[in-house]
């Protein structure tokens, strides 16, 4: 067992934490008030290499890994949980493409997402489920050398800015199926960019699929196959979403810190009373245990190895970290932490998000016990 990073990884962090404190963390209030999507820093993320980190080189990334994305992904998600957010959720195409595309899908579709040249999403959630794949009600209709899709998804984050979606719907018949829609495809239109609590400016949006064309080349998998690609292909954003968890906790924590250094009361400094004291090194703790248990995961999928069991056990216990924490900086800040041109009532509001999104922790804590009863 060897706990230490790689000179490369170190690099790599280094890189990362350079590009959030320079461009990413100057930005991070204006993006939580406007709600606009940041597409030049989704450019730089692409440029400098992020997005490609686990893919081969045959494929637009570096060969770099699992770990080494979730190391970049948390230095970028403490400056904006947010810009974080962007490359979480391009995984889910990439891994559905990398995991079952045929070698032809990899090189057309999966080279420009990791090589950050397209913004991909994914399309599962709709008004009546997001979490019940036999819920979907979005159709799939055969027809000449593609397929006719017609329906609506709910909270597609990214969604007037994406090139491609992974997207779920059904075929009678077949059950769920998993294609690759291109969003300039006619018939494909953003309704509505929703206003979120947290997790703001990613673009999430409702979308309406009115006789979409999507040619069979399209198809990811086998027809019939999507559940089983949803559940994969998810598996390393939700790994992304507990490392965002890990990255607002240790955030908050670092706002914690300074105040009670500096917040003096009777004369002395609150960090001085024992129980800011306790809150402090329970927050501590909590962190860089939800942090080693998401290195873990993504060491797990550097092996190879699916990570579904892990990867909710992770984002279960990482995201209440995230709300845990965030409450008790709070605590900490008293009401100069409600303030909200302070960056810790973000934070808190990033932080609620890591329990909802990319599947409730209820269903996480479901797979986690199934696989243990077996
Ligand atoms: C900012 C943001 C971005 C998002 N981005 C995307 C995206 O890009 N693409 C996409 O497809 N979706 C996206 N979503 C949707 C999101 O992943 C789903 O909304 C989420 O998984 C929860 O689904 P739901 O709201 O339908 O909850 P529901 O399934 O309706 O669940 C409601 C409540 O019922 C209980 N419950 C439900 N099922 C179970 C169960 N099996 N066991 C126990 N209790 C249960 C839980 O308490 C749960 O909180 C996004 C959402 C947000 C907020």
């Amino acid at each position: 067992m060897d706990f230490n990073l790689s000179e490369p990884e170190k690099m790599l962090q280094k890189m990362a934490q350079d590009f959030a404190a320079k461009e990413v963390l100057p930005r991070a209030a204006e993006i939580d008030r406007t709600n606009q999507f940041p597409a030049d820093l989704a450019k730089e993320i692409g440029k400098r290499g992020f997005q490609g980190l686990p893919y081969p080189v045959a494929y637009g990334g570096s060969g770099a890994g699992y770990v080494s994305f979730v190391l970049a992904l948390e230095q970028i998600c403490q400056a904006s949980v947010s810009v974080g957010a962007i490359m979480a959720v391009n995984t889910v195409p990439e891994e559905g493409i990398f995991r079952f595309g045929s070698e032809e899908q990899k090189k057309r579709l999966l080279t420009p997402l990791a090589q950050g040249k397209w913004l991909g999403g994914i399309g599962f959630t709709e008004t009546e489920t997001g979490s019940d794949p036999k819920a979907i009600t979005t159709t799939a209709r055969r027809s000449g050398k593609g397929f006719i899709i017609n329906g609506q998804k709910m909270f597609m984050s990214l969604a007037p800015v994406l090139n491609v979606v992974l997207l779920f719907a059904k075929n009678e018949g077949e059950g769920l199926n998993a294609f690759i829609v291109e969003s300039k495809t006619p018939g494909f239109a953003v309704q509505e960019v929703l206003e979120t609590m947290g997790m703001r400016g990613l673009g999430t949006s409702i979308v309406n699929l009115d006789d979409v064309y999507v040619p069979a080349e399209n198809l990811i998998g086998n027809p019939g196959q999507g559940f089983e690609i949803l559940l994969e292909a998810i598996s390393v954003e939700r790994m992304s979403v507990a490392m965002q968890g890990v990255a607002v906790a240790q955030a908050a924590l670092d706002l914690a810190l300074t105040y009670a250094r500096e917040r003096k009361v009777q004369g002395k400094p609150i960090s001085r009373m024992q129980v800011i004291q306790q809150m402090l090194a329970e927050m501590a703790a909590k962190i860089e245990a939800a942090r080693w248990l998401v290195y873990r995961v993504a060491f797990i999928r550097d092996q190879g190895k699916s990570i579904q069991y892990e990867s909710s056990m992770a984002k279960v216990f990482a995201s209440e970290v995230a709300v845990e924490v965030t409450r008790m900086a709070m605590q900490v800040h008293g009401s100069y932490g409600t303030i909200k041109s302070l960056p810790l009532e973000r934070l808190y509001r990033d932080a609620k998000m890591t329990e909802i999104y990319v599947g409730i922790s209820e269903v996480h804590r479901s797979i986690v016990a199934n696989k243990l009863i077996g």
